[in-house]
């Protein structure tokens, strides 16, 4: 089964990746936790990225597109995989369809979580993330021992780009170039919207009800 997860940042894309993946055995694949790793690396991509990511803007298309050809080519992913962050604009989008016929997938199913903009700017500026790709909420979903990680025990951390002047960039990124998404998936008739607002375990059950029928 391969799976998009759209959403605004803060939707909680993240938090439910990590379940969908265990339950359905795809490949959970996160265009921010490569983008992170290559910040971390100080790879040139990582360089060229972070200038983007700390300004609360999304990273040009071209190196987005060419970090996802890459990585739907590894042999890791023929069991399925879920897109979380990817696309996050139209010509994304374009080009993910280019690249899907010669590897022999295909879309089956884009989940949109769909959160209000109040609840997200609470969301983000409570996230305490782990390097290993697990974020927490100091309120909402905290982790077991403060400041610690319960799948790896790796000191959380707060994003740089969580922080309220990037946050509401990023809210307006997400309006500006990605909400045009919903639209453009609704017209080829693979979205389902999921109410994301509300308890972490119930939402998951509304995913689950619409990946079981896949
Ligand atoms: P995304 O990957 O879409 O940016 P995350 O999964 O990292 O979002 O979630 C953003 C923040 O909101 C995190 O701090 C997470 O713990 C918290 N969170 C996720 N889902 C919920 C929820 N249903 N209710 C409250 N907080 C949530
Ligand atoms: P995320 O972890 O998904 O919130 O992504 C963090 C940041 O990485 C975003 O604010 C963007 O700057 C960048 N990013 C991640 N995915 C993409 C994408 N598909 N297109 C452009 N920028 C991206």
């Amino acid at each position: 089964m391969d799976i998009i997860l759209l959403g605004p940042p803060g939707s909680g894309k993240g938090t439910q990746a990590k379940m969908i993946a265990d339950k359905y055995k795809v490949k959970h694949i996160s265009t921010g936790d490569i983008l992170r790793e290559n910040v971390r690396n100080g790879t040139p991509l990582g360089n060229e990225a972070k200038k983007f990511m700390d300004a609360g803007q999304l990273v040009p298309d071209a190196l987005l597109v060419d970090i996802i050809k890459d990585r739907l080519a590894k042999p890791d992913v023929k069991g399925g995989w879920m897109l979380d962050g990817y696309p996050r604009t139209i010509p994304q989008a374009e080009a993910l369809e280019k690249i899907l016929p010669a590897l022999g997938q295909k879309i089956d199913v884009v989940l949109n979580i769909d959160v209000p903009d109040a609840e997200l700017v609470n969301r983000l500026s409570g996230r305490r993330m782990c390097k290993c790709g697990v974020s927490y909420h100091l309120q909402f979903n905290p982790p077991k021992v403060a400041g610690k990680c319960d799948a790896c025990g790796g000191e959380l951390y707060h994003r740089s780009d969580d922080q309220a002047e990037a946050i509401m960039k990023r809210l307006d990124a997400y309006h500006k170039q990605t909400q045009p998404l919903i639209d453009y998936y609704t017209k080829k008739g693979i979205i389902a919207t999921i109410n994301g607002a509300g308890d972490i375990k119930a939402i998951f059950g509304d995913i689950t009800k619409v990946l079981d029928k896949i």
